[in-house]
C-alpha cells in the first residue's frame, strides 16, 4: 500500500514544531519556527508559511493538517476558546487555517494530542485506559478512556493539572482562579520556586552555590545536581515527586488506568521522580487499582505534540467530515 501523508503541527507558547508524517506515524521532513511575542496575524502567517514549506518538501501528496495548540478547544466549532500564552482566543481556528491552507484541518488541545501520540505509537500502545501528564512550565493532561480520547461535553476535559492537591496552596497560574492546583505545586515553575527556597535554606549545598553564582535553578540543573549526589537538589525532586504521587493516587482511584504516562521537560529527571511517585501511589491509592497500574515515562519527547496532531489528522480523514473543516 502506498504511503499516505499528513502534516502534524505542535504550537507551543514559544515555538512551532511541524513535520510531514506517514500513516505509521513516522516523521519525514521537519520545520521549526519561533512564536515568541507575535500578534495573532503574524502567528497565523507563520503557521501557514511553515505548513507550505512542509507541503513543498513532502515525499507525496499531503492530505490534511493536524494542529495541537495550547488552548481550550470547543470541538463543536473547532474554535480556540481560551488560549494559554498565545493570542489565539475566540478564533475559529480550524475554519481559518483550512481556508488558508486549502485542505482539511483538525485541531485539538496540546494535552489531548500528546496522549494520542503515546497511545498510538508510544508508551501506552494497546492500553484501553490511559492517564497522561505533560509536565513543563505548566501541567497538561490527556485521557484515553475505553480506548477513546476523552474530551468531555464541549471538549475541554482532562485539565488534570488543575486538580487541587493543597486547598490553601499558592494561587494557580495563567487564567486559573483556583489555589493549590497540581500545576502550581509540581510543574517546572514550582520546581524552580522550591529549588530557590531550598537553595537559600542550604547555602552550603551545590544547589546553594548555584543560586549564589546566579545560575538558573531550572529542572535541568536541579536534575543534574541531584544526579551528582547533591542532597539539596535531591530534596527538591523528592518534594515534587511526592506531590505528583498524591495527584496520581487520585487519578488511579478515579480512572483505574492501565498506565499513567508522564512526559514534558521536567521528566528528564526520570526515575528520580518516577520511583518516589510510584511509592506514594502504593501508599495512598486504593487496591486493587493501585496494584494494576504502570507509571512510566513518555516515549516521545519534544515530538509528541507533532505526532499526536498528525494522528488526529489521520483520524479526521477517516471520519470523512464534510466541508473541509474537521
Ligand atoms: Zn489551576
Amino acid at each position: 500500500m502506498p504511503s499516505r501523508f499528513v502534516i502534524g503541527v505542535d504550537i507551543g507558547g514559544t515555538k512551532l514544531a511541524g513535520g510531514v508524517v506517514d500513516q505509521d506515524l513516522r516523521v519525514h521532513q521537519r520545520v521549526q519556527r519561533s512564536m515568541d511575542g507575535k500578534d495573532t496575524a503574524t502567528l497565523l502567517e507563520t503557521m501557514q508559511e511553515a505548513v507550505q514549506e512542509l507541503v513543498n518538501d513532502a515525499p507525496g501528496e499531503v492530505e490534511a493538517v493536524g494542529f495541537g495548540i495550547p488552548s481550550l478547544i470547543d470541538r463543536r466549532t473547532g474554535t480556540s476558546v481560551v488560549a494559554i500564552n498565545l493570542p489565539l482566543d475566540h478564533l475559529p481556528f480550524a475554519a481559518l487555517m483550512s481556508e488558508r491552507l486549502g485542505m482539511p484541518v483538525a485541531v485539538d488541545n496540546d494535552g489531548n494530542v500528546a496522549v494520542l501520540a503515546e497511545h498510538r505509537a508510544g508508551a501506552a500502545v494497546g492500553a484501553r485506559d490511559v492517564v497522561m501528564l505533560t509536565i513543563g512550565t505548566g501541567i497538561g493532561g490527556g485521557l484515553i478512556l475505553d480506548g477513546e480520547l476523552y474530551r468531555g461535553s464541549i471538549g475541554s476535559a482532562a485539565e488534570l493539572g488543575h486538580m487541587v492537591i493543597a486547598i490553601d496552596g499558592p494561587p494557580c497560574q495563567g487564567n486559573c482562579p483556583n489555589n493549590g492546583c497540581l500545576e502550581t505545586m509540581a510543574s517546572g515553575t514550582a520546581l524552580t520556586r522550591e529549588a530557590h527556597r531550598v537553595a537559600s535554606e542550604q547555602q552550603d549545598s551545590r544547589l546553594g552555590h548555584a543560586l549564589r553564582d546566579g545560575r538558573a535553578l531550572d529542572g535541568a540543573l536541579v536534575t543534574e545536581l541531584a544526579h551528582d549526589g547533591d542532597p539539596a537538589a535531591a530534596e527538591v525532586l523528592e518534594l515534587i515527586a511526592h506531590r505528583l504521587g498524591v495527584a496520581l493516587s487520585s487519578y488511579v482511584n478515579i480512572f483505574n488506568p492501565e498506565v499513567i504516562v508522564l512526559g514534558g521537560g521536567v521528566m528528564a529527571a526520570g526515575e528520580m521522580l518516577l520511583e518516589p511517585a510510584r511509592l506514594e501511589v502504593s501508599r495512598r491509592a486504593l487496591p486493587p487499582s493501585r496494584d494494576n497500574v504502570r507509571i512510566v515515562r513518555a516515549h516521545f519527547g519534544s515530538e509528541a505534540g507533532m505526532i499526536g496532531a498528525a494522528a488526529l489528522a489521520f483520524d479526521a480523514l477517516q471520519n470523512q467530515t464534510p466541508g473541509g473543516v474537521l
